[in-house]
């Protein structure tokens, strides 16, 4: 008997989530639009302070939707970590100091005698093994 695991990955969240914010940013848009409006219509009318106070709520309002706009921006442009453990092997030549990375292969492993050397006759040893281009922060 063969039972099949049908794996099917659940609906990617993300996609739901971003319409659930373009609805609310869309929300809040046209209601500080609206308090705006009412804000200008009332401000030239008998009631300045309450237009004042919904100019204010609308610029508040647009203000949270350019917050949001700018967070969500740059939440997508922080692409998810793709765990790419690209390790190198770096060898060194004993007798000429010459040095070279090469990618990482199974069995390495630090002072091994690995490869011949490209320059002189000796053999060159691995003196390293780390991963690659991690960006350092420099202060
Ligand atoms: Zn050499």
């Amino acid at each position: 008997m063969t039972t099949r695991m049908t794996d099917a990955g659940p609906q990617t969240p993300m996609m739901s989530l971003s319409w659930v914010s373009l609805a609310v940013v869309v929300v809040i848009g046209i209601f500080s639009l609206l308090f705006l409006w009412l804000g200008f219509q009332s401000f030239g009318g008998e009631n300045p302070d309450q237009g004042n106070l919904y100019i204010v709520v609308g610029t508040a309002g647009l203000a949270a939707i350019g917050y949001m706009f700018f967070r969500t921006k740059a939440i997508s442009s922080q692409k998810p970590p793709v765990e790419k453990a690209e390790v190198v092997t770096i060898l060194e030549c004993p007798s000429c100091d010459l040095k070279r990375v090469r990618d990482f292969q199974r069995g390495d492993y630090v002072y091994k005698s690995d490869e011949s050397c490209t320059r002189c006759e000796g053999t060159m040893t691995i003196t390293g093994i780390h991963r690659k281009a991690e960006p350092k922060k420099k202060r």
